[in-house]
């Protein structure tokens, strides 16, 4: 039959040796490549004992802002809730009663506020549309990783910030010229 190309190489076939038919040589070759990544940089971590440094434009774990007197910023305005577009945020609204001025800065405060982690897509809708400062999305910290799925739904006892404020986030603190320029530089 005439060959289609003048390209076609016909190769020797060679029987194998005796190493060759015991794959010796194709087991040091693995061996070999083995051993080199043994020594290698790992390209994995140990989660969740270690973690990566997080971007500082990361949207992490949301957290509902106290103010400067330690009251809870959210007015329950719904506003939040109604930007999110996984529905992930419910909450009852309920008036402020005479003597709660030192806990709630509005006269409208959320009973119950509810975030389903499982939802949520971490993009920061919520946070841009609170016009009370409450909710931010902290940059340093993620949903930790649970075994049931009721784990996943954070209520005020999880989302709102500590009262001390040493322990507070970050997130949500107007930025020094220092802290801003510094910021820009990461970000560059
Ligand atoms: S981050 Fe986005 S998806 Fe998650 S609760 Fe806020 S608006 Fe909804
Ligand atoms: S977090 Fe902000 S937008 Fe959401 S209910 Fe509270 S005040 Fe309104």
């Amino acid at each position: 039959m005439q060959a289609l190309s003048t390209r076609a190489k016909v190769l020797e076939k060679k029987p194998m040796t005796l190493a060759e038919r015991a794959y010796l040589p194709a087991i040091f070759q693995g061996l070999s490549i083995t051993m080199r990544h043994f020594f290698m940089k790992k390209a994995t971590i140990r989660y969740p004992e270690e973690t990566r440094p997080f971007s500082p434009v990361f949207r992490g774990l949301h957290v509902l802002k106290r103010d400067e007197q330690g009251r809870e910023r959210c007015t329950a305005c719904g506003l939040c809730a109604v930007a999110c577009p996984a529905e992930a945020i419910t909450m009852v609204a309920g008036e402020r009663k005479k003597g709660e001025q030192n806990l709630y800065r509005e006269e409208k405060y959320a009973i119950s506020y509810e975030i389903n982690m499982l939802r949520c897509i971490f993009c920061g809708l919520c946070e841009e549309a609170c016009p009370k400062a409450a909710i931010y999305l902290q940059a340093d910290k993620i949903a930790p990783p649970r075994y049931e799925r009721d784990e996943f739904i954070y209520g005020k006892d999880r989302l709102v910030e500590a009262v001390a404020p040493e322990t507070r986030s970050k997130r949500g603190i107007q930025l020094t010229p220092e802290q801003a320029a510094k910021l820009k530089t990461q970000l560059a």
